[in-house]
């Protein structure tokens, strides 16, 4: 299964195989089922401001840090980018908003896969344009024994978010592996891109309300339903790595 995936992956990039040694997971969607959590507070911050955005839009801009999702935004409305003030005031609403909804939950079979790939020994890394510090905390408390500090990178770590190639060039730096040693697990269509921009063969796992052909027209090398169809397939598609 996947052996043509991964066959037109190796030629497209002239790589010499497909070997992998790193797993880099994407977080929000990914690892948490925060994205309608996220998504809700988006929409609400900015309507209190006066500037119209919609659920739709927030997942389209899922992975963008969080200046880059405003000054789109203003752009659209006002024809100019924001202020650092207007990004600061915004941005704290969004968060406060955001931590006021709730326990996040983690994404159903999540932690199965994340033993699966642990006892497999393949590194694991997040890459996440997230700077939204609880759930950063949490993750070494949701899923024990499987992440470690210096193993992510976060928003704090990278000048450009995705959909820019910077934060999964940044792990590739981090964990010293080549490109045609990594899998890519990500959600977001501008994720989606990030990866495949920095040369990597990415999966795409469609856990919003987006058509999952927009996972597909971003580049991912295969797109899957969600978590549990990338569980259940894992063992199939590694089958085929060299
Ligand atoms: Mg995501």
């Amino acid at each position: 299964m996947y052996s043509k995936e991964i066959e037109e992956f190796i030629q497209q990039n002239k790589y010499p195989n497909f070997s992998p040694k790193a797993i880099f997971f994407d977080m929000d969607g990914v690892l948490f089922d925060s994205m309608k959590h996220h998504a809700n507070a988006w929409v609400k911050a900015l309507h209190k401001m006066g500037l119209p955005f919609t659920e739709y839009e927030a997942y389209m801009n899922e992975g963008r840090t969080g200046a880059s999702t405003i000054d789109g935004v203003f752009v659209k409305t006002h024809g100019r980018i924001a202020t650092e003030e207007e990004k600061n005031n915004i941005y704290r609403l969004k968060s406060e908003l955001f931590e006021a909804s709730g326990k996040t939950e983690q994404i159903a079979f999540a932690l199965e896969l994340l033993e699966k790939v642990k006892a497999q020994n393949l590194e694991i890394f997040v890459v996440t344009g997230s700077g939204q510090a609880s759930l950063l905390d949490n993750l070494e408390h949701n899923f024990p024994q499987i992440f470690h500090k210096e193993k992510m990178v976060t928003a704090f770590d990278v000048q450009h978010g995705k959909p820019h190639p910077e934060p999964y060039l940044m792990a590739l730096k981090k964990s010293g592996v080549q490109p045609w040693e990594v899998v890519v697990i990500e959600n977001a269509p501008l994720g989606v891109e990030s990866a495949t921009e920095a040369g990597l063969f990415t999966i795409g796992i469609n856990t919003g309300p987006l058509d999952p052909k927009v996972l597909s027209d971003s580049g991912a090398n295969i797109v899957l339903s969600g978590m549990e169809e990338l569980y259940d397939r894992w063992n199939k598609f590694s089958e085929n790595w060299s």
